[in-house]
């Protein structure tokens, strides 16, 4: 299967650290937005595309694959945060998968960064958020319309976090020959609503003008929080055997979300008082 993709990420108009990180190089495509400050959230973050990027050049990867990636993170999170720190980040995101001989597209996710999948025009939430607000969603105690609005919607109940076993969700969905694939941190999806993010996918034809608009868009609109998006076109003729993928610059195909540090800042100033209540609940400083 052949992909062409395009990625963008910005720290946004309020935070001081972009402590999201992406990673774009095929089979793997993926969002992590860490959380617990400084020397936490944005190592908590890259530490996670550092072992997904292992990954980086092969053909495909398989759920075994995937899994074994959280778990190592989830370990050098324990190993590398100072004692009594807590610190996570989510992971989401594709991987090129092979499955009885067919392309498939392997979705995995913790916590409420998010897959989406244009197609036909339609755009759809592959992922589904590991957030307070999504229970109470699902147990029918809130409209989505309201969901917005709601005082914990910044609240996430899984992370690959400092205390936890990560416990990722996956969806395997056949690869369609005219897919586009979007995966984002939440400081896209609380800026822009579907249609707005539909409008974009539906427009920009270049993935990486896609990604660009994607995040200029939420700058737009608000930039509360650090934004993120990594675009994936599938390009794939029927039959086709060829796994190579169309590569684009090394620049744009692995990008991690770097920035000069500022100052050092202890970690409870840092999340404002805010702190991760247990391994399983994990809240943000001010968004996830
Ligand atoms: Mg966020």
């Amino acid at each position: 299967m052949r992909t062409s993709w395009g990625s963008a990420t910005d720290r946004g108009r309020v935070r001081r650290l972009n402590e999201d990180s992406l990673l774009a190089y095929p089979p793997i495509f993926m969002v992590a937005d860490g959380m617990g400050g400084h020397a936490a959230g944005d190592v908590a973050s890259r530490l996670a595309v550092e072992e997904f990027s292992q990954l980086a050049g092969r053909s495909a990867a398989s759920p075994d694959d995937i899994h074994d990636c959280f778990h190592r993170t989830a370990t050098r999170l324990r190993d590398s945060i100072a004692a009594g720190k807590m610190a996570g980040t989510t992971v989401a995101g594709v991987a090129i998968a092979a499955h009885d001989g067919g392309s498939y597209w392997l979705v995995f996710n913790i916590g409420d960064s998010r897959v989406y999948r244009l197609s036909g025009g339609e755009l759809e939430q592959i992922s589904v958020d590991h957030s307070v607000v999504q229970e109470l969603i699902d147990a029918g105690e809130l409209d989505p319309a309201d969901a917005t609005g709601h005082p914990e919607r910044h609240v996430i109940t899984r992370a690959v976090g400092t205390g936890a076993e990560p416990e990722p969700d996956y969806w395997l969905i056949p690869a369609g020959t005219a897919d586009r694939l979007l995966v984002c941190s939440d400081g896209l999806t609380s800026e822009l609503d579907d249609d707005a993010i539909r409008d974009v996918l539906v427009t920009a034809a270049d993935p990486q003008d896609a990604a660009q608009m994607l995040v200029a868009r939420a700058l737009e609109a608000g930039g509360q929080d650090n934004v993120s998006a990594v675009v994936v076109d599938v390009a794939m003729a029927p039959g086709e055997a060829d796994t190579e993928s169309t590569r684009r610059a090394p620049s744009r195909a692995l990008l991690l979300a770097e920035e000069a540090s500022p100052p050092a800042t202890a970690w409870d100033e840092e999340i404002d008082g805010v702190t991760i209540p247990s391994p399983t609940r994990a809240r943000a400083p001010e968004v996830s």
